[in-house]
């Protein structure tokens, strides 16, 4: 189609159509005609379904509103087509924005925006070009017929844009929900990291008898897997197996949720179970448990099951790989990590970026701290901050000044904003008595008014997530965790714990601030919290957002001794299960 098109059409398209009554499209015999039938297809370039809107415009009936329900779908399809292309052209951009607009007015001339379905395929397009506030204009104005689905489009619309405020606003002025308005705002605050708020949605939800269905399971999952929060997980799968669900069987989508969130909480078995449960797998599904095994330290076994994923014939995929290169590195396997780095040609798959930095962190990991740098430099794509973030730490792990002081400055150079990236490189001069340089840093930090991210543990317990973050006393039971830290305190002295005071400036230690001597970094508090009500024999579970320090390592083995405890913490990076003393990552993390 010649791409001149739509400026040809426009002189035409201002021309109202001769009736402009809603009632006398309705009637118009569209369905059948072939030219309705060649603008259902999706995917044509806008100006393709312009053209064949003008043919009919020309040759057959008035439009109807079925002809503009298939008009916007239409324009829509031709946007997501194209956006996923690799790099759509600013051009291409233009003339979608341009199509929209002008079947926008022709809709409105012809009256056919009375019609709800009309309404809801314009929102849609809007929505899909990322032309929210065209939408919104659209929804209030007053001049449109709507129905739940148009409140539902714009919820979810603004959930996929990010805008979780807007999302709320919407939802909470809905006339009437339907289970779609549900499952939108659960999505919406999911997407926007408020895991929390989505059990909350999820709840009310439930409290309203709407009865759940795939999406919205599975957008709790994802709810459930971010905060630990294993039990509320546990109830969607006792909830899929009652008979009151069509039941999971058969549900990839539900069943990789599942391993998912059981291989986040750190629950193996429970994510094997499931895993060997489904007899018509995915890739996605053998990625989810290949993954899950590296994380949670079962390198070995993540090898493994790879190995029996490519002799049952299916395809690995650019994930796969991420998750077989990050096995190796849980558990320092260099040589099958180069190997399985360049076998990704085999499969016709180009490494990516994270291909890259997961073998630089490997090296950096093992001691190779050169190599890393080296193969970050001379990748094809630029590195992100969070790879050489992830070398730093290698650095600071072996103590390589040399490679760490160009990586440390490079990173202040990248993320001028982010005080974690100081401190690291102030304690890598510190530990190496290099104090003059090491002051330098800690005065650039505070010019420049860089700040700490701030820790946050979670730890469920009763179906509530309980929050603590570094020092906190918003606990009601503030007074009993610290009373119940300060004990175990004077308990591991008496079998030897010395605080680790190899640590140069205590508030420029780790990622994050230790401040006063009787404040606690948040799992410690968690930790406590956990001891304080979670019976003996049951494991405590808490997420962490930052990594764990050094210090609160060893003082998790130790509790876990004492008090005779499984403990469990997912960090940033990877999963610790203290138990007797010990963690599974062997102090390698
Ligand atoms: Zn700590
Ligand atoms: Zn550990």
């Amino acid at each position: 189609m010649a791409p001149a098109l739509p400026r040809r059409l426009l002189p035409w398209l201002r021309t109202p159509p001769s009736s402009s009554s809603a009632a006398a499209f309705s009637s118009a015999p569209s369905r059948g005609c072939p030219l309705h039938a060649a603008l259902a297809r999706r995917g044509a370039p806008a100006a393709a379904s312009l053209a064949l809107y003008a043919r009919i415009r020309e040759e057959a009936s008035p439009p109807t509103p079925f002809t503009f329900s298939l008009l916007l779908a239409a324009l829509a399809s031709s946007s997501s087509s194209s956006s996923s292309s690799p790099s759509p052209s600013p051009s291409a951009g233009c003339a979608r924005l341009a199509a929209a607009c002008l079947a926008h007015a022709q809709a409105f001339k012809c009256g056919a925006l009375a019609h709800p379905v009309v309404t809801n395929s314009l929102l849609k397009l809007y929505c899909s070009l990322g032309l929210l506030d065209r939408a919104r204009r659209v929804l209030y104005s007053g001049g449109a017929a709507l129905d739940v689905v148009s409140w539902n489009t714009m919820v979810s619309g603004y959930g996929k844009g990010g805008d979780l405020d807007a999302a709320r606003e919407v939802f909470a002025g809905m006339p009437e929900r339907s289970l779609v308005s549900w499952s939108a705002m659960v999505d919406a605050c999911v997407r926007a990291g408020e895991f929390g708020e989505a059990l909350w949605v999820f709840d009310r939800m439930m409290r309203e008898e709407f009865r759940p269905d795939v999406v919205v399971l599975v957008s709790v999952l994802k709810a459930c897997a971010h905060l630990g929060a294993v039990e509320r997980g546990r109830w969607v799968h006792r909830y899929l197996e009652t008979g009151s669900f069509g039941g999971r069987r058969g549900n990839l989508m539900l069943e990789t949720a599942l391993v998912d969130m059981y291989c986040k909480c750190g629950c193996m078995e429970d994510a094997w179970q499931v895993f060997d449960g489904v007899h018509r797998r995915d890739v996605v599904l053998w990625n989810a448990m290949i993954s899950g095994l590296a994380m949670n330290g079962y390198g070995e076994r993540a090898l493994e099951l790879f190995r029996r994923m490519l002799q049952k014939g299916f395809m690995p995929n650019e994930s796969t790989f991420i998750a077989v290169l990050c096995a190796c590195t849980h558990t320092g396997r260099v040589d099958e990590g180069k190997r399985v780095f360049k076998s990704m040609q085999d499969y016709g798959i180009k490494p990516q970026r994270e291909h890259y930095g997961c073998l630089a962190d490997l090296l950096g990991r093992a001691g190779n701290v050169e190599e890393a740098e080296a193969l970050l430099l001379d990748m094809p794509m630029e590195p992100h901050a969070s790879q050489w973030g992830a070398l730093m730490s290698s650095c600071q792990m072996h103590n390589d000044i040399n490679v760490g002081e160009r990586v440390g400055k490079r990173l202040i150079e990248l993320e001028p904003y982010d005080g974690g990236r100081y401190v690291v490189l102030f304690n890598l001069y510190a530990v190496n008595g290099r104090w003059e340089e090491a002051r330098t840093i800690r005065q650039m930090m505070e010019d420049r008014g860089a700040k700490k991210e701030t820790g946050l543990s979670f730890i469920e317990w009763n179906g509530l997530v309980h929050e603590f973050i570094s020092g906190d006393t918003r606990h009601p039971l503030t007074r009993k965790i610290y009373a119940l830290l300060e004990d175990i305190e004077r308990r591991l002295q008496l079998i030897g714990y010395v605080k680790d005071t190899s640590q140069v400036i205590m508030d420029m230690d780790d990622e994050e601030d230790k401040g006063i001597a009787l404040s606690y970094h948040s799992e410690r508090l968690a930790l406590a919290f956990g001891i304080l009500n979670i019976p003996q024999g049951v494991p405590i579970r808490i997420v962490k957002n930052l990594r764990v320090c050094r210090d609160c390592h060893v003082h998790s083995k130790l509790v876990s001794k004492l008090y005779e405890r499984e403990i469990i913490v997912r960090d940033r990076h990877r999963f610790h299960v203290f138990r007797d003393g010990v963690c599974s990552c062997n102090d390698y993390w």
